[in-house]
C-alpha cells in the first residue's frame, strides 16, 4: 500500500497544473498495481475510505464525468471540480463537503511526507517524526535507536556511470532498504546520499543487528543500470536513546558521529556510537583467558575461543568455528584464572569477520545494554574492578 501511495503522491507532486496527465498516470498507476490502486486514490485525493469495486466504479464515472462538463463548458475542467460535483450533484449519498474540500487535496500535496527519488520519507517528516517519538520514548520508557546509513565512495558512481545511473541505483537501494525495515520504522533520505532510519522501540544490540543486515543486503545487491552492474556499500552509525542521548538532535549527530567511525574503519561497515569517555570496563584480555563452553540458540557446544575484550556492554573473541550468524543468541562461559570464578554471559552475535583463515572475529552483543548493568559479567566486573574504573 505505502509503494501505491507514495507512486499517488508522485504524480501528484509531477503534474499538478495538468490534470489530463495526471488522469493518464493515475490510471497508469492502476494498471500497473490493479483495482487496490483505486482506493488508494481516493484515499489520498478525498480522505474516504471506499471499497475496491466502489472506488472503481467511482473513478471511471468521475472521469467520464469531468469529460462531459469540459464539452458542456467548453474548456477544461479540473480533476477537483469534477470530483466536487461528482459527489455533490450524481452520487448524492456521500454528499459531504468536508470531504472533498479542494484544499484538503491541496493539502495533501503540500504536506506530502515524501521524497520524490526514492520514494523514502523527506526530510522535513523526518525531523518532525524524530521529536515525536523521542517524546513517546520518554512518555513509555521503551528505547529507540537512530541508524545513519550513508552510500560509500557514491560520488565515484557518479563519475563513472553518470548523474542518472547514481539517481537510478540510489532508488533501487532506498527501495530494498524499505523491504527490509518494519512498518513502523521511519526511513528517510536526510541528504543526497544519506539515509536515516528510526526504529522505535529498538535496543541498540537489536539496531546493530538491523543495520548488519541491511550492509549485508546491500553489498549483495545486484544493482543495475542499462545492462551495467554498479555494486555499492554502505556503512552506517548507530545511537541509541537513552543510552547515548536523550535529546533528538544530538541522538543524529552521535548516529552521524559514529558512522564517521565506520567510514574510517574502511567502510562497508556499521558502528555504534560510543563516548570516548570510558563509563565501561574495558579489559583486554591476554590470550590465557578463553571463552569455554560456548551454546547456541540452546544447543551446546563445547569449545573454546580466545577473548580479544570484554566491556560491560559486549565481548569480542576469536574462533576457528564459523557455525555464528549475525543474530544468533549464545551464551558463553568465561573462566576468570585470576579471580577462580567462572561467569556465564548471554548476549547476541552483532558482527562476525573473518580474520586471517579460518579464523573469526565475533562481536557479541550483551542483551541488556543501558547504565544499570543486569547481566551477570557486568555486576561481577563491576564489583571487582569498575570502582577504580567508573
Ligand atoms: P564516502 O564513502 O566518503 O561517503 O564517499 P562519497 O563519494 O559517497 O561521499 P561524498 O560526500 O564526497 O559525495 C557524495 C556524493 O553523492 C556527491 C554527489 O555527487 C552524490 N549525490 C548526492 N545526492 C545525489 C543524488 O540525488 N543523485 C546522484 N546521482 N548523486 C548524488
Ligand atoms: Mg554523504
Ligand atoms: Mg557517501
Amino acid at each position: 500500500m505505502q509503494v501505491i501511495r507514495n507512486k499517488i503522491l508522485q504524480c501528484l507532486y509531477d503534474y499538478s497544473n495538468n490534470d489530463e496527465k495526471l488522469i493518464a498516470v493515475l490510471g497508469d498507476v492502476a494498471a500497473e498495481f490493479g483495482p487496490q490502486a483505486f482506493p488508494v486514490i481516493f484515499h489520498v485525493l478525498t480522505h474516504l475510505d471506499l471499497s475496491q469495486p466502489e472506488a472503481q466504479e467511482f473513478w471511471q464515472e468521475i472521469c467520464l464525468h469531468r469529460r462531459e462538463m469540459s464539452n458542456q463548458l467548453g474548456h477544461n475542467v479540473n480533476l477537483r471540480t469534477a470530483i466536487c460535483d461528482y459527489f455533490c450533484s450524481i452520487h448524492k449519498s456521500l454528499q459531504n463537503p468536508k470531504v472533498v474540500e479542494i484544499h484538503v487535496f491541496e493539502n495533501t500535496i503540500n504536506t506530502a511526507k515524501y521524497d520524490r527519488l526514492t520514494g523514502l520519507y523527506n526530510r522535513a517528516y523526518f525531523d518532525e517524526s524524530l521529536i515525536r517519538e523521542v517524546a513517546r520514548a520518554k512518555r513509555y520508557n521503551t528505547e529507540l535507536s537512530v541508524l545513519f546509513l550513508d552510500i560509500d565512495n557514491f560520488k565515484a558512481v557518479n563519475d563513472n556511470h553518470g548523474h542518472l545511473a547514481g539517481d537510478s541505483v540510489l532508488k533501487d537501494l532506498s527501495q530494498a532498504i524499505m523491504g527490509e525495515i518494519r512498518a513502523e520504522d521511519i526511513a528517510s533520505r536526510y541528504g543526497g546520499e544519506e539515509i536515516v532510519i528510526i526504529l522505535p522501540e529498538t535496543k541498540k544490540a537489536t539496531g546493530l543487528i538491523l543495520a548488519e543486515r541491511i550492509r549485508e543486503l546491500i553489498a549483495n545487491l545486484s544493482l543495475q543500470y542499462e545492462g551495467k552492474n554498479i555494486p555499492l556499500t554502505v556503512s552506517g552509525g548507530l545511537a541509541n536513546f537513552p543510552i547515548d542521548s536523550c535529546d533528538a538532535m544530538e541522538l543524529v549527530g552521535f548516529a552521524d558521529m559514529a558512522l564517521l567511525k565506520a567510514k574510517a574503519l574502511g567502510k562497508n561497515n556499521i558502528q555504534a556510537y560510543s563516548t570516548n569517555k570510558r563509563r565501561y570496563v574495558r579489559i583486554d584480555f591476554s590470550p590465557k583467558i578463553l571463552v569455554r563452553k560456548i551454546s547456541i540458540d540452546e544447543s551446546a557446544e563445547s569449545f573454546t575461543a580466545h577473548a580479544k575484550n570484554l566491556s560491560l556492554t559486549g565481548i569480542l573473541f576469536r574462533s576457528d568455528s564459523p557455525c555464528f550468524a549475525v543474530g544468533n543468541k549464545i551464551q558463553l562461559q568465561i573462566p576468570f584464572e585470576d579471580f577462580n570464578v567462572s561467569v556465564l554471559l548471554l548476549g547476541t552475535v552483532v558482527r562476525i569477520e573473518l580474520a586471517g583463515t579460518d579464523q573469526y572475529e565475533i562481536g557479541v552483543a550483551f542483551l541488556e545494554m543501558d547504565h544499570t548493568p543486569k547481566n551477570e559479567i557486568s555486576q561481577y566486573l563491576l564489583k571487582k574492578l569498575g570502582q577504580k574504573i567508573m
